[in-house]
């Protein structure tokens, strides 16, 4: 059986790739204020337990798995309306729809097709901050890309060092930056992963 790899990290992967294999392989990963608030808003969802509102039944932290893609992980709420399952991904900030969010939200909704046996064609997004969801179609080009992230994700993970840092504002907040050094992209050469890793 192939190895099972977290869905959170291909979508960090997407994000990325640097980033992911950093917290993969390295196991670096030092929080920060906005993996700490990203946690509290998690825990808070989850603790609500199991429920029914406006004639919706939902479930929270729902463990899901694909032994087809060999991924795991959870999806932070799944809701029932009329025997049609959606999946509920809660996110901190403003509402933006990024497409490592979306790759996400849709291994969780493959997850739950296989492991329900329907197709689940819809999910949503809610962006705490903005108080909003946003509907989120899984279909055609998002699938696909899920897919692909996957198998990039398993490549990524086979490198015994890192792909180098590409400075951008996505590097503004992200919990990597200490490890990675994005300002700084002679490092790698100064510096041995394999070495580091052994
Ligand atoms: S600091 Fe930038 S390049 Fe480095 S891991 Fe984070 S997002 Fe990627």
């Amino acid at each position: 059986m192939q190895e099972l790899i977290p869905i959170s990290l291909v979508a960090e992967y997407v994000f990325c790739p640097r980033s992911a294999w950093l917290a993969y392989v390295a196991g670096v990963f030092e929080p920060n204020e906005f993996t700490v608030e990203g946690e509290i808003l998690h825990r808070r969802v989850h603790q609500r337990g199991q429920g029914k509102r406006s004639g919706k039944k939902q479930w929270r932290k729902v463990p899901v798995f694909s032994c087809r893609l060999g991924i795991v992980g959870y999806a932070d709420m799944v809701e029932e309306i009329d025997g049609q399952f959606f999946p509920v991904e809660y996110k901190k900030g403003k509402a933006r729809l990024r497409v490592s969010d979306q790759v996400q939200l849709c291994l969780q909704a493959m997850c739950l097709e296989e492991m329900l046996r329907c197709p689940i064609e819809t999910g949503f997004i809610y962006y705490a901050s903005s108080r909003r969801r946003l509907e989120v179609d899984l279909t055609g080009p998002l699938r696909r890309l899920a897919r692909k992230s996957v198998h990039g994700f398993r490549e990524l993970i086979r490198q015994s060092a890192p792909p180098p840092a590409v400075l951008s504002p996505k590097c503004h907040g992200c919990a990597q930056c200490p490890a990675c050094m994005p300002e700084t992209p002679t490092v790698e050469g100064r510096f041995n992963w394999e070495e580091w890793l052994t």
